[in-house]
């Protein structure tokens, strides 16, 4: 069996059947981003400017994104970028419990491939759908660890679109993030012998 690979992963994304969002997509968003990528970002769902490029975050919750991420200090060349579901639900609902459990194998394949130091979990839906948490206001700025694997909690770039306060809190989380990343540099590639 061949290995897999994001570019496969981006593949069979593109040509999904296997939930009712299938039918009124208009383009599957699987993500974008680095192999080697340190930090990937999971949204809820790709929105209209996504479903018609087929790319994440490219309308304006992804241009506010884009400039919290600039103000962090973090370069798109270090994240990956993608969503709980790859296909856009009918007039932004949030995704439904069964198109959520479909589409998670594609996440878990993207997540098993990039190997991230951290996952950032950007808003209320992302944060149900992979750690089971409620409120992500409630939580925004902590670490959570679950199964080997680093979760960093901030709200979503679309809740600054409405709420402008939400931007500073947004920047804060990602320099909080960025600084986290730095701080954590060099450790993972060493062993546990290199420190006894
Ligand atoms: S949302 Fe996911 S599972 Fe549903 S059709 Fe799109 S790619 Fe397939």
């Amino acid at each position: 069996m061949p290995a897999d690979s994001l570019e496969k992963v981006a593949e069979e994304v593109t040509g999904c059947p296997k939930c009712k969002l299938s039918r009124t997509r208009k383009n599957a968003v699987p993500g974008e981003g680095q192999l080697a990528a340190k930090i990937m970002f999971v949204g809820e769902a790709p929105g209209r400017s996504e479903d018609d490029k087929g790319r994440p975050f490219v309308g304006a919750a992804g241009k506010i994104l884009d400039e919290m991420l600039a103000k962090a200090g973090i370069q798109r060349s270090q994240v990956f970028i993608t969503n709980v579901v790859k296909c856009r639900p009918p007039n932004n609902r949030v995704p439904e419990d069964d198109e959520v459990a479909a589409c998670m194998p594609y996440l878990e394949r993207q997540v098993a491939l990039i190997r991230p130091r951290i996952i950032c979990i950007l808003g209320r839906t992302a944060y149900s759908s992979l750690l089971g948490g409620g409120s992500i206001t409630a939580n925004r700025g902590k670490i959570i660890e679950k199964g080997g694997q680093r979760y960093f909690l901030t709200i979503h770039p679309a809740a600054a679109i409405y709420n402008r306060s939400m931007l500073a809190l947004l920047e804060a989380d990602l320099k909080k993030l960025a600084k986290e990343v730095g701080c954590t540099e060099g450790w993972n590639e060493r062993s546990l012998e290199d420190f006894m």
